[in-house]
């Protein structure tokens, strides 16, 4: 049994995590990813993940959606090893997001397709009235008219529009964590704050942890209960939002501070 809902329970725990890249043919260079690497999440919590790029936060998001199995460390859902779950009920538990919408569409479908293939693909039981309910929750989860997105091409609709399909896709499984990395860097500033918003209604009506990575830190700070702060590879400074904003320890945190758009400012 995993148990992942109750509140302020810890959902996942990551352990002296270290990631190892090695990359040439004859003269072999090793970069490291992340380098020993802690940290958890409970439930209902969003905590960010923040650093310029190349600091690592992908490595992470990647390790936890075991696209990668790290060169040490381990990973905790639950309390259990993420390796003693099948991966299958795995992806039902934690589903991601990524930066670059288009990419997880193929343009000669119309979009309705991903759907599809996730309900083929993960809930393949599940009665066609029962989808379409399901289905039907997720798209108004995510404020989207049917009418107006579904059985168009991608090249038909806005970034903020297909971000806003792969949320409602993950929100179909129910998930009780949600990584999203760089899910805004994407798209155009317009659809920018829906996306930032819908993540900020997700965790005020449903009880489901979020991971949001992003590079800015202004978007961290509207976001987040918490906030880990990365740099190359390494965390060099977590906490509370309010404590790591007011007080930032660490000077890189400090200029990551600095570069705030005011935009954000007049928004809590
Ligand atoms: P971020 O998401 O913060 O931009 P990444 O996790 O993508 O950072 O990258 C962290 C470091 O690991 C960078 O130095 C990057 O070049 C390196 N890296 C990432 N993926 C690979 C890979 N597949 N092979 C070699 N090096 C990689
Ligand atoms: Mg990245």
């Amino acid at each position: 049994m995993i148990k992942t809902n109750e509140k302020n329970k810890e959902i996942l725990k990551i352990e002296h995590l270290t990631m190892k890249y090695t990359s040439g043919l004859i003269r072999t260079k090793i970069t490291y990813g992340a380098k020993d690497v802690s940290f958890h999440i409970n439930s209902g919590e969003v905590v960010s993940l923040v650093g310029e790029s190349g600091s690592g936060k992908s490595t992470v998001a990647n390790v936890i959606m075991r696209f990668l199995k790290p060169s040490e460390g381990k990973i905790f859902f639950g309390g259990r090893p993420v390796e003693k779950i099948k991966i299958k009920k795995y992806y039902k538990l934690v589903q991601s997001i990524f930066q670059d919408p288009y990419s997880c569409y193929n343009s000669f479908y119309k979009v309705d397709h991903i759907f599809r293939q996730a309900f083929n693909h993960a809930m393949p039981n599940v009665s066609i009235r029962e989808r379409r309910n399901i289905f039907a929750k997720a798209i108004d989860t995510v404020g989207l008219d049917p009418k107006e997105t579904l059985g168009r091409y991608p090249h038909q609709l806005s970034g903020g529009q297909l971000q806003r399909l792969l949320i409602a896709r993950a929100l179909m499984f129910k998930p009780r964590l949600l990584i999203a990395d760089e899910p805004t860097s994407m798209i155009d500033s317009s659809s920018r704050a829906d996306v930032l918003n819908l993540f900020k209604q997700l965790q005020d009506d449903y009880e489901i942890s979020i991971l949001f990575i992003t590079h800015d830190i202004g978007q961290a700070q509207y976001l987040s209960h918490r906030v880990i702060v990365m740099k190359e590879g390494t965390i060099i400074e977590q906490g509370p939002t309010n404590d790591v904003f007011t007080s930032p320890e660490h000077a890189y945190t400090k200029n990551l501070l600095a570069c705030v758009p005011s935009i954000y400012r007049k928004w809590y």
